[in-house]
């Protein structure tokens, strides 16, 4: 109770801009602080700067629906998401802050044989992997969810089965971007607010000098963790991403009474919601198809949530809707991130988080920080090299990732 009223800052005043630093990380979402936090405590390394445009967490950490589970479908996509989930278990322990993680389960729907067949699939890759994941019937769908119209028979796609994936749930984002923001600057990382990257200057293969609206700073090593700004920024070096930029919308109802405690996705409905601790029902749906930096919502995206969700939660008919916003999401050929080294040798990426990113932010935090300190790529990281896409080597998530959160 004490610490509702707090006194103390959460992270130091900001200080002035350094000339110099080990390690420059661009982007003050989920995935640069995790970095940042875990170059302090796996590796000693404080010499650290966080730079970012705006106030942090005011990008995709701060917008997302704050989905965690590992049932990817690539034995290489379901290790490295359950390596995250593992991290998140213990996170709020040691970072002395409450994450709010609850592991109430996550249902993805099939409402289809095909869908059955591929989920059945992906049960198997995730079982090889240690995965708590399997196929589940109506039967047992209507006593994980006893409120989801799971036998409507005017529904336009009838509930056949699920994907149930027992340690998925919901997590607070804002806590997840304080905690580590928290973490990172007791670590000794500088925290540079309203701090945008504007040019890189190149010399013999490295960067030697990131360029900023509060001066110009020189260099160790640098990483760009801005997900769906990081083409531009990869483009200040010369190192283009094979990425585009779309807008993915969410929106919350008012307060209700507990009514949901699982996760539920429907790829063929094109819709994802859960139920907050506040009482919030918070729902998604897939990215708009257009390329855009632009963060404004659409009509459109409100009417057919609405509709989907209606179909699968009658009740809700009327709950007002409380808010609706919009986030980017960077979104790669084969829906696996880009991850590690780049052809200029002290400049890494973290990109291509599309719509499931958030989960993420531990491990690449921990994996990233392991490259910078041994300039080696950890192999569970390994398979997301941006090369990839120059040796045909690509680690397809698409076949699980139609509402992919
Ligand atoms: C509506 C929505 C729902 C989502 N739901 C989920 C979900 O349920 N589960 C899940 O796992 N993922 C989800 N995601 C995706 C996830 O949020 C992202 O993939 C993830 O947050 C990206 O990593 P990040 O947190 O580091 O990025 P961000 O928070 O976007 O951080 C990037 C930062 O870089 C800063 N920046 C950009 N350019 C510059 C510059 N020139 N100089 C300095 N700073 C700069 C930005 O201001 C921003 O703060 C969702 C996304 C959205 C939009």
């Amino acid at each position: 109770m004490l610490d509702i009223f707090r006194k103390r800052r959460m992270w130091k005043r900001q200080p002035e801009l350094k000339d110099s630093y080990d390690v420059v990380i661009i982007g003050g979402g989920s995935h640069g602080l995790a970095t940042a936090y875990y170059l302090r405590k796996e590796h000693g390394i404080t010499n650290v700067a966080v730079l970012e445009k705006r106030y942090i967490g005011s990008g995709a950490a701060g917008r997302n629906t704050t989905i965690l589970r590992s049932n990817y479908k690539t034995p290489e996509g379901a290790r490295f998401y359950d390596a995250s989930v593992k991290l998140y278990e213990g996170l709020s322990q040691e970072l002395n802050f409450n994450l709010l993680f609850s592991q109430c389960g996550h249902l993805t729907l099939a409402h289809s044989d095909r869908a059955m067949f591929v989920m059945a699939n992906r049960a198997e890759v995730n079982r090889l992997q240690g995965i708590d994941s399997r196929l589940i019937y109506p039967d047992e769908i209507k006593q994980l969810a006893p409120a989801m119209q799971v036998d409507n028979p005017n529904t336009t796609f009838p509930v056949i089965g699920a994907l149930y994936h027992p340690p998925g749930g919901i997590i607070r984002h804002d806590a997840v971007v304080w905690g580590l923001a928290r973490g990172a600057d007791h670590g000794g990382a500088e925290l540079h607010q309203n701090t945008e990257v504007l040019g890189m200057d190149r010399s013999n293969g490295r960067v030697t000098q990131v360029r900023t609206n509060r001066g110009n700073i020189r260099c160790g090593q640098v990483l760009n963790c801005t997900a769906g700004w990081s083409t531009i920024i990869n483009d200040m070096v010369g190192v283009p991403l094979p990425i585009t930029t779309h807008i993915l919308q969410a929106c919350v109802t008012e307060a209700m009474k507990p009514l949901l405690d699982v996760v539920i996705v429907s790829s063929q409905m094109h819709v994802y919601l859960s139920q907050t601790d506040r009482g919030e029902f918070l729902m998604g749906a897939e990215i708009e198809p257009w390329t855009t930096y632009r963060m404004q919502g659409t009509l459109n995206f409100l009417q057919d949530v609405s509709r989907h969700v209606l179909e699968l939660f009658p009740q809700l008919e009327r709950a007002r809707l409380l808010r609706s916003w919009a986030g980017l999401c960077d979104l790669s050929p084969d829906y696996s991130p880009i991850l590690g080294k780049t052809e200029v040798d002290n400049f890494h990426v973290s990109a291509g988080w599309g719509t499931y990113g958030f989960k993420a932010a531990p491990i690449v935090g921990k994996t990233l920080a392991e490259l910078v300190a041994t300039n080696r790529t950890p192999d569970l990281i390994a398979p997301f090299a941006l090369e990839r896409f120059y040796e045909d080597k690509l680690v397809s998530e698409l076949a699980a990732a139609a509402v992919s959160h």
